[in-house]
C-alpha cells in the first residue's frame, strides 16, 4: 500500500455554499491505535471520531478547538476526540480493550460497541470565554451518521458525514479516512441529489483510501459531475500537548487536603495524560512545594 501522509482537503462547489472536506486518517489512526492498544472495533470507533473532529477541525481559526465528546451507552462507555486549527488531532475511549462480535457482514459493529441513544456532544471552544456546544441523542451509533444528525439538528446545516477505518486481521490500521459534505439551506435540489447520487455509487471511503486513492481523488468521485474548486488543504497527525506544567496546574486542583494525603500515603504523585499515556512524576520535594503554593 502507498504510504501517503494524513491530510484534509476542502472544496466549495461553484455557484453554491457546499464545501466538502475529505480526509485520509490513516496514519493518525494507527498512532492512536498503538499509544491506546485498542481492540479492532474500539480502533474503529476511535478511529471514526477522530477522522471527523480532524476534519471539523480544519473549519477552525487559529486558537480555536472542537471535541467530539460520546457517552456510550455500549461498552466502550465514552469516547473523546479532540482537534485544533492546526491539524492536531488526539483522542481516547475509555474501554480500549472492548469485543463486540462482528456484524453478519463481517464488519466491525460500531454501532453495538457505542450503542444507539448514546449522547453525542460538539464543543467547539472558539476562544471567545464560554465554549459553545450542541447535544444530541444518536440515532444510530455508527458516529459519521449521528454526526450528521447533529448538523443538521442543532446547526441547521443539512449535511453527509462519512468515516470509516479498515483494521487489518493483526489490529493494525490499514487505511482511515472520512468526509463530510455541508448543503446549506437554499443549495439547489439537483446538486443535493447529485451528490447523494455519487455518494451511493462509492464504496466506503476506507475502501477508497486502502485502493491507494488521494483526498483530491476522492473528491473528484463525490462531487462528480459538478464544479467546483479547492480551496484548502491541511496536514493532520496525532499530537498530544500535554506538558509539566499542566500535570502540575491538575495537581493543584486536587486540593490541599488530597495533595497531603497523597504526600503522606505514596511520597509522590503521578499523573497520566488520557491522550497519549505520558506519565508526569512529582516527588516528595515538589508535591511539598505545591501545598505550600495551595496553602496560599
Ligand atoms: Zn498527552
Amino acid at each position: 500500500m502507498e504510504k501517503y501522509e494524513d491530510k484534509v482537503v476542502w472544496s466549495m462547489v461553484e455557484d453554491t455554499t457546499v464545501v466538502a472536506y475529505v480526509a485520509s486518517t490513516t496514519s493518525l489512526v494507527e498512532e492512536a491505535r498503538f499509544l491506546h492498544n485498542t481492540s479492532p472495533v474500539a480502533t474503529a470507533a476511535l478511529g471514526r471520531a477522530l477522522t471527523l473532529a480532524g476534519i471539523m477541525g480544519a473549519a477552525l481559526k487559529e486558537g480555536q478547538k472542537v471535541t467530539l465528546h460520546i457517552r456510550c451507552l455500549g461498552p466502550l462507555e465514552s469516547i473523546l476526540a479532540q482537534a485544533n486549527s492546526q491539524g492536531e488531532v488526539r483522542g481516547y475511549v475509555s474501554q480500549p480493550s472492548v469485543f463486540v462480535p462482528s456484524r453478519e457482514d463481517k464488519k466491525l459493529n460500531v454501532e453495538e460497541a457505542v450503542g444507539k441513544g448514546s449522547q453525542l456532544s460538539v464543543v467547539k471552544d472558539l476562544g471567545l470565554g464560554e465554549p459553545y456546544a450542541g447535544y444530541i441523542k444518536m440515532p444510530r451509533g455508527g458516529i459519521a451518521y449521528d454526526l450528521a444528525y447533529y448538523f443538521a439538528l442543532s446547526e441547521q446545516l443539512p449535511s453527509a458525514c462519512s468515516a470509516g477505518v479498515y483494521v487489518g486481521e493483526k489490529g493494525e490500521v490499514l487505511s482511515s479516512g472520512g468526509f463530510i459534505i455541508h448543503t446549506p439551506l437554499g443549495t439547489p435540489q439537483h446538486v443535493i441529489q447529485k451528490i447523494e447520487d455519487n455518494i451511493s455509487l462509492l464504496p466506503p471511503v476506507s475502501s477508497l483510501i486502502l485502493e491507494g486513492k488521494s483526498p483530491e481523488e476522492i473528491t473528484r468521485d463525490l462531487l462528480a459531475s459538478l464544479s467546483y474548486r479547492v480551496v484548502g488543504e491541511k496536514k493532520l497527525c496525532y499530537h498530544c500537548h500535554c506538558s509539566r506544567e499542566r500535570a502540575r496546574r491538575t495537581l493543584i486542583l486536587l486540593g490541599r487536603e488530597e495533595l497531603e494525603e497523597l504526600l503522606a500515603r505514596e511520597g509522590r504523585a503521578e499523573v497520566s495524560c488520557f491522550f497519549c499515556n505520558r506519565v508526569y512524576l512529582f516527588g516528595d520535594k515538589e508535591l511539598r512545594e505545591l501545598i505550600e503554593k495551595v496553602r496560599k
